[in-house]
């Protein structure tokens, strides 16, 4: 597997908002500036094939607009979007609320599949959803990936919670929200990831949605296992 880290930082910093490249085709988020942000890569938004949102803040889904039009213009109109039931409408709004007249004509030129499952196949990958805690934002997932050989874990913006640890259980790489120094009821902090570190010691863990000085302290601490890298890092899971 390969993972592109498009985005690890928060929405009030100079690093891209949390999201993610899979193997090319596939992207976890869409947050703003995700479309622009995968052209820095060389990839072209539109041959990005499966679209897994984890929920519905503007820092997590406001590129589908960007992506759909993209989408309606070329040939490969494959577009499979994993949500929460609650997040097909949302994501049918903001595309009228972005592009008013062509909207109609690109949802039926794209014919975007919107799938709510709890477990589905995505290439070769088995993929199970889970429920994180998000604070008030319900509801709120992650995205466990099997490989067959390896699970891989993307936890969504989430506090510390049962179905984290059940990722850090059966995951051998994490890549989760890890917002403050100090964890809270909505998101990670680093006095959690601390715990999992040290709960679950064979995990490889790489923090996202960090605020900036999240990341300073993260890189001072340098603690075991836990890679803190910068927007565009590229890593080979085996
Ligand atoms: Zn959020
Ligand atoms: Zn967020």
């Amino acid at each position: 597997m390969k993972v592109v880290l498009i985005g690890t930082g928060s929405m009030h910093n100079e690093y891209n908002s949390a999201s993610f490249l899979i193997d090319d085709d596939i992207v976890i988020d869409m947050p703003n500036g995700m479309c622009k942000n995968l052209y820095r890569v060389g990839i072209d938004p539109s041959t990005i094939n499966y679209v897994l949102l984890t929920h519905f803040h503007g820092d997590h889904y406001f590129d589908v607009p960007f992506y759909l039009l993209r989408k309606s213009k070329d040939n490969n109109k494959k577009c499979k979007i994993y949500l929460s039931k609650d997040g097909i409408k949302k994501c049918k709004k903001l595309l009228i609320y972005a592009f008013k007249n062509p909207a109609k004509d690109v949802l039926k030129t794209v014919k975007p599949s919107f799938i709510i499952d709890d477990k589905f196949k995505v290439n070769s990958y088995k993929v199970e959803k889970v429920l994180v805690d998000h604070g008030r934002q319900k509801p709120c997932y992650g995205y466990i990936f099997d490989s067959g050989k390896f699970k891989v874990g993307f936890s969504g913006d989430t506090t510390l919670c049962d179905n984290l640890k059940y990722m850090c259980e059966v995951c051998s790489c994490v890549f989760l929200d890890c917002m403050f120094i100090k964890g809270t009821n909505k998101h990670m902090g680093i006095d959690f990831l601390e715990e999992l570190v040290n709960k679950y010691p064979k995990v490889k863990f790489y923090p996202v949605h960090m605020e900036n000085d999240t990341r300073e302290k993260l890189k001072e601490l340098n603690l075991k296992n836990v890679f803190v890298c910068d927007d565009y890092t590229k890593i080979e899971i085996k």
